[in-house]
């Protein structure tokens, strides 16, 4: 039998998302205000968001006859104008697919041809590259609009669609609802050539209803800051579109340590949605010491695994609790959550409602698993993606023919229902015929007073044909390297874990490479390894 949200199911409306959010479910007033500029103080309030959205949205159709179902792409980093494009174009009746600002423009390209695009708008820092990938993907330079007030060399502000005409934002049928992408996000590659994830209009509500159940502490007096980046479904879902609906306030920036400080001391900030890397700088870099935290209350950690070690030791600096979020892009993300106000150690949190998981055994006979058995999670739901555009085969390996969404992480739950991650199936290493969980070692090694950060991967032997355990490790500020340190830590890793897991080598690096949501690369530290060791 498949494990169940706790909760009782919740009826999801079958409407589009621009009506969902402008039904007002939490009666906001139109003056109220939604996002701030962190380094501005421009304010956004949700009046505003409403009518330049549909003042956008006029102008889209009007003048550059953007239709039902074409595709917008948003290529900018944090921007307090992003929520104005996401519901202009949602209500022009468009799709919505936002791109890493640090992508090349080839990577762009790439995205541009594979949606579809027809339009992008552009962070004036990101223009060079947005000209290079329309050229190669056939957009004409008159459908690249800038997030700035002015024009640059000849391409102009988005404000220069806007018109003050009326116009009805486009309705959806429940059927065409739950059928109509509204949001293509392309997922983060961090293992493969990245998709276009088709997120529908009930993907989105859904999700937004199932966080709702969670999230009973944000409510228009909150303050949360905006910095992880809108065009990861963390900031998409939760930043833009949750915020809306709660009427809450967020102050957008793009993350760098003194900054983030600053606006939490500033604008009392009392809810901070970030990743792990984030956390373990605040608990790092003495900068932070240096700013007021005592508003925040609660930090939400997601899109990786965070230690425990890592948790305790902010809990005991900042005195604020972490709960976790989990999902992907693919679930809109969020198919489980922590309850504030229960937290329990080392869990990713509960099922939200009207979500089933089932545990599936790592191996060929993919046996549903009970209680406390580690396996592979399979998630259903209203949250789970149409699929990946113009790719039925990738769609179909991971949606089964019952519906069920292989997350391709492997995980267990307690008899409380309380889920724990434990790894990516695809980055377990293969040591004989155990499986060694990369995370485990990762915060282990973190438990080192000489370790600020590591990551773990697997290396063959062609000789022995297996994996062996190698820890890439970034050292704290003036720790020396040294062949002992090496062996002191090996040592350390043996005395924590049983006798199979024990590290084999180490390697000492001084950045860890990650993806902007987050993720530890593994895949590029394998290449890596593949041409700095031969064992
Ligand atoms: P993305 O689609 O970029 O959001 O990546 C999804 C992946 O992030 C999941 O498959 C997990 O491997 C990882 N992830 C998300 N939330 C958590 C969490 N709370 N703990 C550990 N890993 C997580």
């Amino acid at each position: 039998m498949p494990f169940r949200s706790n909760f009782p199911d919740i009826d999801v409306k079958k409407i589009g998302i621009y009506q969902f959010i402008t039904s007002n479910p939490y009666g906001i007033d139109d003056d109220k205000v939604i996002f701030i500029d962190g380094l501005t103080d421009k304010k956004l309030t949700f009046g505003q968001l409403k009518a330049n959205s549909k003042k956008l949205a006029f102008g889209l159709k009007n003048e550059i006859k953007f239709k039902r179902g074409d595709v917008l792409v948003i290529y900018s980093p944090n921007h307090i104008d992003y929520p104005v494009v996401i519901y202009g174009t949602i209500a022009a009746g468009g799709i919505v697919s936002p791109a890493n600002p640090k992508y090349t423009s080839e990577e762009l390209a790439s995205q541009l041809i594979d949606c579809g695009a027809s339009v992008i708008i552009s962070h004036p820092s990101c223009l060079k590259e947005a000209i290079k990938a329309a050229d190669a993907a056939n957009i004409h330079k008159s459908k690249i609009f800038l997030f700035d007030e002015n024009e640059i060399s000849g391409f102009q502000p988005f404000l220069s669609l806007f018109s003050d005409q009326e116009i009805k934002p486009e309705e959806y049928t429940p059927e065409e609802a739950k059928s109509t992408t509204a949001y293509l996000c392309y997922s983060s590659g961090t293992s493969g050539r990245s998709k276009g994830v088709e997120i529908t209009h009930f993907n989105m509500t859904s999700n937004l209803m199932q966080m709702d159940v969670f999230e009973d502490q944000i409510n228009h007096k909150s303050i949360l800051i905006g910095s992880h980046p809108f065009f990861h479904i963390y900031g998409l879902t939760f930043l833009i579109n949750f915020i809306i609906m709660k009427g809450a306030s967020c102050v957008i920036i793009n993350f760098e340590l003194d900054l983030f400080c600053r606006i939490i001391q500033d604008y009392k900030v009392d809810i901070a949605p970030i990743v792990p890397p984030i956390i373990l700088l605040l608990v790092n870099n003495p900068i932070a010491r240096n700013y007021n935290f005592e508003s925040l209350k609660l930090v939400i950690s997601s899109a990786a695994p965070l230690s425990r070690q890592l948790r305790k030791r902010f809990v005991e600096i900042y005195k604020t609790p972490i709960k976790q979020g989990y999902g992907l892009t693919e679930t809109t993300p969020f198919a489980i959550m922590s309850k504030t106000d229960n937290i329990v150690e080392d869990s990713i949190g509960i099922l939200v409602p009207n979500v089933e998981c089932k545990i599936v055994s790592n191996d060929k006979d993919k046996k549903e698993l009970g209680h406390n058995e580690p396996g592979e999670l399979y998630i259903r739901g209203p949250n789970i993606m149409k699929g990946y555009l113009n790719n039925k085969e990738a769609t179909s390996e991971c949606i089964d023919s019952d519906g069920w969404f292989h997350t391709g992480d492997l995980g267990k739950v307690d008899l409380q229902g309380n889920f724990f991650f434990i790894d990516r199936l695809n980055d377990l290493i293969s040591y004989k015929k155990h499986q060694i969980a990369p995370s485990e070692l990762e915060s282990v090694l973190l438990e080192h007073s000489s370790i600020e950060e590591s990551a773990v991967i697997g290396i063959h032997s062609e000789e022995q044909e297996t994996e062996y355990p190698l820890a890439y490790v970034k050292l704290e500020r003036n720790k020396i390297q040294s062949d002992q340190l090496k062996e002191e830590i090996k040592n350390f890793v043996s005395q924590r874990v049983a006798a199979h897991k024990k590290l084999r080598y180490i390697h000492f690096i001084d950045e860890i490479p990650k993806n902007s949501p987050g993720k530890s690369l593994r895949r590029l530290l394998k290449e890596r390894a593949k041409n700095e060791f031969s064992i």
